[in-house]
C-alpha cells in the first residue's frame, strides 16, 4: 500500500470509520455518466469508502422489545452516525487536499433527483451512489434487495465516499463466502411490495470485474414507507402513529398521488405524525449467512401489527391508495 493510501486509511480509522476501502476509477467504466466520480470531479482517479457500524443490539431491539420505540436508532442514525461520516470525510479531504489532491466529499444518502433527467434514466436518484462506492471499494456485495451488505456487519453501518485525483492503491474486490442466498426475507418483508424479484426484472451491473445481480426496487413505493413514514408499521407505529395509507397496487404513482397521501396521512395522524421514523425492514430483517447465528434476528413487528390493519375501504380499485388504522 503506498504511503499516502495508508495515512488516509488511518485517519479515517482515527476517526470512527469502522470500515474504510478504496476503488480504483476503472471499476467505474459502466457508471452512468452523470452519478460516477468524474462528474464530481473530472481529474478523480479514486474513491473512498467509509462507514460506521450501528450499535449492534440498538439496531436488533429497535421497536421490537418491550418499550416499543425507535427513537434512539432515530436519533443516532440522523445525528451522531451522519455527523461523524461527514467530520471523518472532510478530514479525509482536507488531507488529500493539503498534499495537493483535488478532492470533494460525497453526502450520506438522502437526497435524490425524483424522476429521469438527461442521461439519468431511473427515479429517485442521488448523485453518487455511495452503496456502489462500497462495492466497488471491495467493502462488500450487493444482496438481492440492491443495498450493500458487508462480512463483518452485514447491514448494520452506513456509509459515505469522498471522490479524489489522489493516486491510492484500490483494495480488491470483496471475493469472500456469499452475502446473500436469495433466502427472500428483504422481499416478503417488505410492506409496500417495493422489491421486485421477477427475473425479468433484475438489474445485472458490472463492477471492477464482478458482475452483480440484484432486484428491481420501486423506489416510489420505498419512499412511500421510509421517506414520508405512510406505512406506520415500518416504525411510526413505534412513535403512536395508528393510520397508514397503502400505495396502490396496480399502476404507477405519481407525484400527485404521493403528495396527498403524504398529506392525507399527516391530516390523519395529527401532531404525533411529525414524532415519527421508519426503519426499512429489507435492511431491519437481512442477516446475511455468514452472520446468521451471530447477529440477532430482529422481532417482526411490521408482520404483527398488520393483523391488526382496519381498511376504510374494500381495496376493489388496486389503482387508488388505501388508508387503515392499526391498532398499536
Ligand atoms: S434478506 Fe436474504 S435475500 Fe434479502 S438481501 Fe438479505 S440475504 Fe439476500
Amino acid at each position: 500500500m503506498n504511503a499516502l493510501t495508508d495515512k488516509v486509511k488511518k485517519l479515517a480509522k482515527d476517526n470512527r470509520m469502522d470500515l474504510v476501502g478504496v476503488a480504483s476509477i476503472d471499476r467505474y467504466a459502466h457508471a452512468p455518466e452523470m452519478v460516477y466520480p468524474k462528474a464530481h470531479l473530472p481529474e478523480a482517479n479514486a474513491v473512498i469508502a467509509m462507514a460506521i457500524r450501528y450499535p449492534d443490539a440498538m439496531f436488533a431491539n429497535a421497536g421490537a422489545g418491550d418499550a416499543e420505540s425507535i427513537f434512539s436508532i432515530e436519533n443516532y442514525q440522523n445525528t451522531v452516525i451522519g455527523k461523524n461520516l461527514y467530520n471523518a470525510a472532510l478530514r479525509v479531504t482536507r488531507l488529500l487536499e493539503d498534499e495537493g489532491y483535488k478532492t470533494v466529499p460525497m453526502m450520506v444518502s438522502g437526497r435524490w433527483r425524483l424522476h429521469p433527467y438527461k442521461s439519468i434514466r431511473t427515479e429517485w436518484c442521488a448523485d453518487f451512489s455511495n452503496r456502489h462506492a462500497a462495492v466497488a471499494a471491495g467493502l462488500g456485495e450487493f444482496g438481492l434487495h440492491a443495498l450493500c451488505i458487508t462480512p463483518q456487519y452485514g447491514m448494520r453501518q452506513r456509509f459515505i465516499s469522498v471522490v479524489t485525483e489522489a493516486p491510492l492503491d484500490a483494495d480488491p474486490m470483496y471475493s469472500g463466502p456469499s452475502l446473500c442466498d436469495k433466502c427472500m426475507i428483504c422481499f416478503k418483508s417488505c410492506p409496500v411490495k417495493a422489491i421486485d424479484v421477477k427475473p425479468e426484472h433484475l438489474e445485472k451491473i458490472q463492477i471492477g470485474g464482478r458482475v452483480f445481480e440484484y432486484a428491481k426496487v420501486d423506489h416510489w413505493r420505498c419512499g412511500w414507507s421510509e421517506q414520508v413514514n405512510n406505512i406506520p408499521e415500518e416504525g411510526p407505529a413505534m412513535g403512536g402513529q395508528e393510520i397508514g395509507i397503502l400505495p396502490p397496487e396496480q399502476g404507477e404513482i405519481t407525484d400527485e398521488m404521493f403528495l396527498s397521501a403524504f398529506y392525507e396521512k399527516n391530516k390523519l395522524a395529527g401532531f404525533q405524525a411529525q414524532m415519527t421514523h421508519a426503519m426499512g425492514n429489507c435492511m431491519r430483517m437481512c442477516i446475511p449467512p455468514p452472520l446468521r447465528g451471530k447477529q440477532k434476528m430482529p422481532a417482526p413487528y411490521c408482520k404483527k401489527l398488520m393483523a391488526t390493519r382496519i381498511f376504510e375501504d374494500t381495496g376493489e380499485d388496486k389503482t387508488k391508495p388505501r388508508k387503515y388504522k392499526i391498532s398499536i
